[in-house]
């Protein structure tokens, strides 16, 4: 099985690039897809660079040209849901944009013709996560992710997108790849660790924690990886 794993900055690779040690890297569309072999299974990983527009490009790579039949997604998030705090890990069970609008001709947010304002991810790859989580004795939090192109350090523009989407945590990429995996019918999953509230101190947050954020999830995504078949 070929998988992609994908994050948006270097900091959310990383990790897993460390704990595999060796690896090859191709310079495509420029940027960078590093390649190793995992137990049974063939890795394709790379970082996106921030937002949808370099998210949608790389995945659409992964899975068009290098031919990844899966893709995982890892990264940080701003938390929403009270219950989440830094250094929490949730998987979307779906995602949307929070940031599409156009309503003025009467669709809801995040709604485009022939669109739709949430997709969901792979129940199968959903349940591995559930597994491990078990297994580790890990709390693993799970619901809506609400993506757009912004930092958002604003209490109120987060409540907006919580009582607007349900959203439980938001992020720059999520649904980005949810739609380029949902139309070419890749399953998908996407994990995040909290790296701040997304509310007035999410920048100086943000900065403290993405490191460690980081490396939750990515050691998170390392043991899913032994589970795929
Ligand atoms: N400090 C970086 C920019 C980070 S943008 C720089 O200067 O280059 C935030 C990244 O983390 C995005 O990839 C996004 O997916 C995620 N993220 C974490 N917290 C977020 C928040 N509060 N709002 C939006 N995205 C957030």
């Amino acid at each position: 099985m070929k998988i992609g794993i994908l994050g948006a900055m270097r900091e959310e690779i990383t990790p897993i690039l460390e704990l595999l040690g060796e690896h090859k890297s191709v310079e495509y569309g420029k940027n960078i897809y590093y390649t190793a072999s995992y137990g049974e299974n063939e890795l394709v990983i790379a970082y996106s660079k921030i937002g949808k527009v370099f998210a949608s490009l790389t995945a659409s790579v992964m899975i068009e040209k290098f031919g990844v039949e899966k893709l995982l997604f890892s990264g940080v998030a701003g938390a929403i849901n009270p219950e989440l705090k830094i250094g929490d890990l949730l998987y979307a069970t779906k995602l949307t944009q929070h940031d599409l609008d156009i309503t003025a001709f009467g669709h809801p947010f995040g709604f485009v013709p022939e669109g739709a304002v949430f997709i969901e991810s792979s129940d199968e790859l959903n349940s591995i996560a559930d597994e491990v989580a078990k297994s580790r004795e890990i709390k693993l939090g799970k619901g809506v992710i609400a993506t757009g192109d912004q930092f958002i350090a604003d209490s109120s523009r987060k409540e907006w997108i919580r009582t607007t989407f349900g959203a439980d945590a938001l992020e720059m990429e999520g649904v980005a790849v949810a739609v380029v995996c949902d139309s070419l019918n890749v399953p998908f999953f996407v994990l995040r660790a909290i790296s701040d509230s997304a509310d007035d101190s999410a920048d100086i947050d943000f900065d403290s924690f993405l490191e460690k954020s980081a490396k939750v999830s990515a050691d998170f995504i390392m043991d899913m990886l032994k589970l795929i078949k």
